[in-house]
Formats: C-alpha cells, structure tokens, sequence
C-alpha cells in the first residue's frame, strides 16, 4: 500500500492498529508532508520497531525518475517517472510565472492525474498515446512531494530553500476524468497540519466535463478553474476534441456561468493559437461575444508541435492581434510563452518519446 494515498485517519487507524500511540500517526505526517521524508530510516523520531513495520507494509517511493531533463536556460524541468506497474507520466517545474513569463519567485509545479488520456484531442500528445489509467491520489501527491524535496535539497529550514508556489493539473490525463482522486490528493497537499499548500493557489485544468464542472461549482472550493476551449462553433472544436460530441460549447459555458455564479470566481479559458485555424480577428471577436458577461479570462498559448498533429503555431503578430480583439471587448489575455520546448516540456510530449522509444 502506498504511504500517499492514505489521509491522515486512515493511517491512524493503521498505526492504532500496531497498538501503536496516538501521537505517531501525527509525527509520520508531519515526517511526509513537512520534511519529505522518502524512506522510512529518516523517520528518527520514531523507534526502530515502528520504521522497520512502516517499512514492510508501506510504500514510500511509487515514482522512478527516467528521464530529467532541463531546459537550456534551467527554468523549466521536466522529469518523466515510471510507476510501480511500468506506466510513464510526467511532471514539470517551471521556475517563472507561465502568464507573463516574468520570474516573480514563482515556482509552478504542472502535475499529471493519469497515465495518458481518454479524451484524445487531436492536438495534444497525450490524447495522442490513448488512456492507459488514473492515477491514485497517493501518486498525484507524490508528483508534489517529489519536487518539494528535490526544491528544499538538504536544507528545508533556511529561507533561503526553493518552494513550490503553485500547483497546475495540466500535466497528462484529465483530472475530471479522475475527480475523485484528484480532489482527495488537493485536500492531502492541502491539510494545515500537513503540507499545508493554500487552495487558491492549485489550477484544475479542464477539457470541459459538464456535470464535473457543476459538482465542482456545488463544492465551492476555493481552487481556481481552466477550461480548455480552443473553438467557438461546434463543428471546429469537434474537429479538434472529440469530447464536443458528448458537450456543446453552449453547454460548457453555461456550466462556466454556474461556476461563477455559485463561488463568484472567475473562470479562465484555455486557448492554443494554431494558425489558420483559431487565430483569426474573426473568431477572436466570436469568442468575445460567446464569453460576454462572464467573470473570465482568456489564456492563449501558441501550440506546441506534436507528431501526430499537422497544426503549425500561430504567428507573434496574430497572437497579439487576437489579444487586442478580446481587449476591445473588454475581456482580459495573455499569450503564455512556450517555454522549455527544447525539452519538449509541452503536455505529454516527453513520456510519449519514452513510450515510442520501445
Ligand atoms: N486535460 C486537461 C489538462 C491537461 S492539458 C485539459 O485538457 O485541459 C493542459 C493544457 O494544454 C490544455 O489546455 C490543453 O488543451 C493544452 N495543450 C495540449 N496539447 C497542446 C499543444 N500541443 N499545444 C498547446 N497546448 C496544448
Ligand atoms: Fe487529454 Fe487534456 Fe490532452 Fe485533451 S488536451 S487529450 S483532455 S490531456
């Protein structure tokens, strides 16, 4: 069983279980969660007898490193993991604010909720491989503790250490797809007597599961939203995601405006300018008029080639010409930078050369 996928109560009652005091459970969370202890010998607050049990029945250690790779300026690192059954995902840090591209001592973690993905856009590299499967909430985690570690080397105490100061579902799979572990691994990272990481600042990122984003709306969490639009007529985004067919656009903005309405958040929509075929003056003023109203905001990032997509990045000129069309409209964007494409930091890129690699 692994360490990560189990809150704090149930690895009481485990620990209770030993015939073990109370107050254990309570140091072996504070040893995960605030040290980022790895191995059950760091744990030298607690006697030998108790390590060696944890030892033999807990796993510590779910994600092998197999590939690191950094960026040629080293702020972006992107590292794919092997999960204990083989399957690859991958997470990455960036070192800078994704939006503005300006180091505000920002560090931004992009982590996967599942090995590959269901929902096969045809642009991403992800949808691209097909799904393979969820990933528990232990293995969300640990994407987390993995980085907080490796982010506060051997000396957590010092202010000085690197911290993770954001945290965005954007890496492979869906996480509506996998709600339940994707909520249950927030609220683990989340807990103030653990890692204690503040709800505002996660990111879900989503392709746009209608009743997901309403049960989402209903929970009022105060974690902020992404939907993934790339299209405003139905025809074009299907030719793109194959999940239009299931949701309608007008469905999926009509669940953005419960969202909004129910937690007074804002929405932000996800948009990869792809040239000639969403980056036109024309669409950008029909996507105003589709969002007209609605508490949002409009992310843009030129697409990241893939293998199996023929789509070409739009043009700087035209990504700034769409950015004015919205503006006039009195919508806020951005164009996020690729950075780290030399090392094909771009969603699910990586993990898939390691899969065609074989
Ligand atoms: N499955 C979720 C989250 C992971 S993808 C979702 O789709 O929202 C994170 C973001 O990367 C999404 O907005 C997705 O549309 C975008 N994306 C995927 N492939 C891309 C590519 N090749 N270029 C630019 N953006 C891409
Ligand atoms: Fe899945 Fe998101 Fe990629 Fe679409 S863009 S295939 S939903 S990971």
């Amino acid at each position: 069983m692994l360490i990560y996928d189990l809150p704090l109560p149930a690895l009481t009652s485990i620990l209770k279980g030993w015939n073990e005091p109370s107050y254990r459970a309570k140091q072996v969370w504070e040893g995960l969660y605030q040290h980022f202890y790895d191995s059950p010998d760091q744990f030298t607050n607690l006697p030998i007898s108790l390590r060696t049990k944890l030892a033999e029945n807990l796993n510590f250690s779910p994600l092998k490193p197999k590939i690191i790779q950094d960026s040629s300026d080293k702020q972006t690192q992107k590292t794919v993991f092997e999960l204990q059954d083989g399957q690859v995902i991958e997470t990455v840090l960036m070192r800078y604010d994704p939006n503005t591209y300006i180091d505000h001592g920002r560090k931004t973690l992009c982590i996967s909720t599942q090995a590959g993905c269901a929902m096969g856009c045809v642009f991403c590299a992800t949808g691209q491989q097909g799904f393979q499967r969820h990933l528990s909430s232990g293995e969300i985690v640990a994407q987390v503790m993995y980085y907080a570690r490796l982010l506060c080397k051997s000396d957590c105490q010092s202010d000085l250490h690197e911290v993770v100061t954001n945290i965005v579902f954007m890496g492979m799979g869906e996480p509506f797809h996998n709600y339940e572990n994707t909520m249950a691994a927030i609220d683990r990272l989340n807990d103030p007597d653990g890692y204690n990481f503040g709800a505002r600042r996660f990111t879900i990122s989503t392709v746009g599961l209608v009743p997901q984003i309403k049960r989402f709306a209903d929970e009022k969490r105060q974690v902020n939203l992404a939907i993934s639009l790339h299209a405003v007529d139905d025809a074009a985004r299907l030719a793109m995601m194959p999940v239009n067919k299931r949701y309608k656009i007008t469905e999926v903005i009509d669940a953005c405006r419960y969202y909004v309405d129910q937690t007074g958040r804002k929405v932000v929509f996800e948009w990869a300018l792809i040239q000639g075929v969403n980056d036109t003056p024309e669409v950008a003023t029909k996507l105003a008029s589709l969002l007209r109203g609605l508490i949002c905001h409009v992310n843009t990032i030129p697409l990241n080639p893939t293998a199996g997509y023929g789509g070409q990045a739009a043009s700087r000129d035209r990504a700034q010409q769409f950015k004015a069309t919205l503006e006039q409209f009195g919508i806020t964007c951005t164009i996020r930078m690729r950075r780290g494409i030399d090392i094909q930091a771009g969603c699910g890129q990586l993990a898939g050369s390691v899969l065609f690699d074989h």
